[in-house]
């Protein structure tokens, strides 16, 4: 394209992001469509010509009608499910730019000025989060900027790896062993496969509702020693802040202080709570992270940031450029960003919505609301009564599994499509998960969707009673 042409073209794609932004409330937030949809309606090859007249147009055209009738709306403020992805459109021009200047800052002299600005950036970020010094290229660590959480887990793992097969040699790689939750985040599991831990060596310790589903220090140092006692070697712990089904904190400083000693890198994934750590009110969710040896979070989770974007930092760089190095030029330190402070603090204080659940006797929250996400689910005692209602007790054949209606509970609202949740199970119990934390959501559409939820669950129960 020509730089005119480009121009054109360039103010299309963006009146088109605009209007997707304008009219994003009215999309069913997420779509009904089979498997295979698109493929019957692409051409087998593709197009070997454009499209007659303006082609940028007509693609921009079937970008409309064909593929947004088939996604997510992740931006759309009635998405509940999972966590956010809060992207943003200035994060959009961000990504423009970053697109069209295409650097590729693979070493410093590659690109000097775009590593510092992630040396800069990246202590900016660690500073506005109020981790410590440690972790930061002002105080002897450093971080950096990857894709997904799941890169930050991996490139740990082998850091940790490496270092520890060089003090025992490389032949007992077979007896490592990495530990975390039985609520973490799948990914952890993917890493450690990857960085080749024998899958019997990976321990997913139990938790409880009487912990609030945290990894308890006790039963993880329990596990640590009779791996120690059975000759096997602790390398790697994944606490989470944050984590994916109820978004509780693991108590970092008490786990620190139970693998002490055992010689066992401590990672923290806070993929999704990290960012809330900018808020003073917050930052007791990070108590005790001066001893952990990394930390990670996804900006493009509750940041701003579009996709993809996690912030890795590690006390020791050189435990990483090691394992993952090939050559020296790698990174410039810059002793001066640490006296540098963003002032980022304008995340979004979300209303305490939980009083709404809790109003309606119907439903209960079973896991103590954390961050922006709230688990519930209807009572036990609710389905029953709307069964005892319509039916006496003994024409009842059996008591309606209470998971089950919670279940259809959820496909009721998300076949709305004025809201989209999702569920976990936690403790053997089946919970929706309500994540508040899209840009564009208002107090309204919380409002809404909890009015879609109430609506629907007497649907549902009234179903259950018939
Ligand atoms: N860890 C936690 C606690 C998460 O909630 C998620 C995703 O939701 C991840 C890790 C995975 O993040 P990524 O997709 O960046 O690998």
């Amino acid at each position: 394209l020509d730089a005119d042409e480009f121009r054109r073209q360039g103010r299309l794609v963006v009146d088109f992001i605009a209007d997707y932004y304008t009219r994003i409330d009215e999309y069913p937030v997420r779509p009904s469509v089979a498997p295979g949809f698109l493929a019957r309606k692409l051409p087998e090859t593709a197009p070997e010509r454009p499209e007659p007249g303006d082609a940028l147009a007509a693609a921009l055209r079937d970008v409309r009608d064909l593929i947004l009738p088939g996604v997510t709306h992740w931006q759309s403020p009635h998405h509940f499910a999972h966590f956010a992805a809060t992207a943003s459109n200035v994060g959009a021009l961000g990504e423009a730019l970053a697109g069209g200047l295409n650097i590729n800052p693979f070493t410093w002299a590659a690109s000097p000025a775009a590593t510092e600005l992630e040396v800069v950036v990246t202590d900016w970020l660690g500073n506005a989060l109020h981790l410590p010094e440690t972790l930061l290229f002002s105080g002897g660590g450093g971080g950096t900027l990857l894709g997904t959480s799941c890169e930050a887990m991996l490139c740990t793992i082998v850091a940790a790896r490496d270092r520890k097969l060089a003090e025992i040699g490389e032949e007992r790689i077979g007896d490592l062993v990495v530990y975390c939750s039985d609520q973490n985040h799948f990914s952890f599991q993917k890493a450690a496969r990857i960085a080749g831990i024998r899958r019997g060596n990976y321990r997913e310790i139990p938790t409880s509702r009487e912990t609030g589903f945290t990894l308890s220090p006790k039963a993880l140092l329990a596990a640590v020693r009779a791996d120690v006692a059975a000759g096997r070697i602790p390398l790697f712990l994944c606490a989470t802040v944050g984590t994916t089904p109820t978004a509780a904190v693991d108590p970092i400083r008490e786990l620190c202080a139970a693998v002490s000693g055992h010689g066992v890198w401590v990672h923290v994934d806070a993929a999704y709570a990290g960012a809330a750590c900018v808020c003073p009110e917050f930052r007791h969710a990070i108590d005790g992270f001066e001893s952990v040896d990394s930390f990670s979070t996804n900006p493009h989770k509750w940041l701003l940031a579009n996709m993809d974007c996690c912030a890795l930092w590690v006390r020791r760089p050189e435990a990483l450029t090691s394992a993952l190095g090939t050559d020296h030029d790698v990174i410039l330190k810059d002793p001066s960003a640490a006296a540098q402070d963003d002032g980022h603090s304008n995340v979004v204080d979300y209303k305490d919505w939980q009083a709404m659940v809790r109003a309606d006797a119907r439903f209960e929250v079973p896991v103590p609301r954390r961050f922006a996400l709230v688990c519930f689910r209807l009572r036990r005692r609710s389905i029953a009564n709307a069964v005892g209602v319509k039916r006496p007790r003994e024409e009842v054949e059996e008591e309606p599994n209470d998971d089950e209606l919670n279940r259809r509970l959820l496909e009721a609202v998300n076949a709305t499509g004025r809201a989209y949740m999702s569920s976990a199970v936690v403790g053997g119990v089946y919970v929706l998960r309500c994540a508040i934390g899209n840009s564009l959501t208002e107090k309204r559409h919380v409002q809404e969707a909890w009015g879609v939820v109430q609506e629907q669950a007497t649907v549902v129960l009234a179903a259950a009673a018939t």
